[in-house]
C-alpha cells in the first residue's frame, strides 16, 4: 500500500550529479525520515516530488499511478504539501491570510469581510487542535518565532487537506522544545493517516519519530530500514559509506 513510488530518479545540475538513479517507496501512512549528509541530494529528491525540478529520467507514482507533476501547482493538486527549509510566508500578512492565500477565490478572498473571517478563523482553529499546532491567527508572520512560522507553513498544507506531507530539515531550526512539539504534530498527523517524508542529517531524532528511514549518499539511496530494526551506528555507517554491510541496495 504506497503512497509514493520514485522509481530510477536521476538530476544533475550541469556537471553536479544530485541524483543517480534513486528509487524510494513510502507506504501510506508512514512517518518516513531520508536520512544523509550535506548534499547528498535529499532537497533535490523532494523537490522532484513537488514538481520544483523535473527529473532527467525517472517516474513518480502516487497511490499506484504515475503521476506527472511539473509545477508545485500540480503536485498540490496531487495532494502533496511540502514544508520548505526557508519558508515561503508572506512577512506583512498574518498567519490566517497567508494560510487562505492562493486558496478559495484567492487573496481577493481576504477582503471579503468580517463574517468570511471569522468563519475561516475558526475553520483554522479547529485544524490547529486537531494536530496541536499553536501559532497566532492575527498578527503578522514577521512578528513571530520560527517554530510559529513553521507550524503556519505545516497548516498551509492541512488546510489544503494535502495527505502527503514533505517536511525539508524540519527541525534544523528549532528550538529543542519546539521540535518536541513538532513531534506531537506528526504524531496526530500519523493517526490521520496522513503520509510524512522529512528530511534530516540527525540520527537520533529519526529514532524517535519514524517508521522507516532510508539513508541518502552521494546522490543514491543506500538503503531502506525500519527504525526499529536499526541502530545509531549502523545508520552512521551508512550514511559514510564505511562498515561492510549495506553500502548498496
Ligand atoms: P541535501 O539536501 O541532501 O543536502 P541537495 O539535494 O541540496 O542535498 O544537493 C545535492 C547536490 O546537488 C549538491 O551537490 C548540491 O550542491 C547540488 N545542487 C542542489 N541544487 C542545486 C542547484 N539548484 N544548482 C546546482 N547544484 C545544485
Ligand atoms: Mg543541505
Ligand atoms: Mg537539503
Amino acid at each position: 500500500n504506497l503512497a509514493v513510488e520514485l522509481t530510477g530518479i536521476c538530476k544533475s545540475f550541469g556537471d553536479t550529479v544530485a541524483l543517480s538513479g534513486v528509487d524510494l517507496l513510502v507506504e501510506k501512512g508512514e512517518i518516513h525520515a531520508l536520512l544523509g549528509e550535506n548534499g547528498a541530494g535529499k532537497s533535490t529528491l523532494m523537490s522532484v516530488l513537488f514538481g520544483i525540478y523535473r527529473a532527467d529520467s525517472g517516474t513518480v507514482k502516487l497511490s499506484g499511478r504515475e503521476a506527472r507533476i511539473r509545477s508545485p501547482k500540480d503536485a498540490a493538486a496531487c495532494g502533496i504539501g511540502m514544508v520548505h527549509q526557508h519558508f515561503r510566508l508572506v512577512p506583512s500578512m498574518t498567519a490566517l491570510e497567508n494560510i487562505v492565500l492562493g486558496q478559495n477565490g484567492g487573496i481577493g478572498a481576504i477582503w471579503r469581510g468580517r463574517g468570511w473571517k471569522r468563519r475561516k478563523a475558526a475553520e483554522i482553529a479547529a485544524l490547529c487542535e486537531r494536530y496541536k499546532l499553536s501559532f497566532p491567527l492575527d498578527r503578522p508572520v514577521w512578528q513571530l518565532s520560527v517554530g510559529e512560522q513553521q507550524r503556519i507553513e505545516i497548516m498551509k498544507a492541512l488546510y489544503r487537506q494535502c495527505d502527503i506531507i514533505v517536511l525539508d530539515e524540519p527541525t534544523a531550526v528549532l528550538t529543542p522544545l519546539e521540535a518536541e512539539s513538532l513531534l506531537e504534530t506528526l504524531g496526530e498527523l500519523k493517526k490521520d493517516g496522513k503520509t510524512v517524508i522529512l528530511t534530516t542529517h540527525k540520527l537520533r531524532e529519526v529514532m524517535a519519530s519514524c517508521d522507516r528511514i532510508s539513508v541518502m549518499r552521494k546522490g543514491q539511496l543506500v538503503r531502506t530500514v525500519r527504525a526499529s530494526d536499526t541502530n545509531e551506528q549502523q545508520l552512521a555507517e551508512w550514511i559514510m559509506g564505511r562498515g561492510t554491510a549495506g553500502s548498496s541496495l
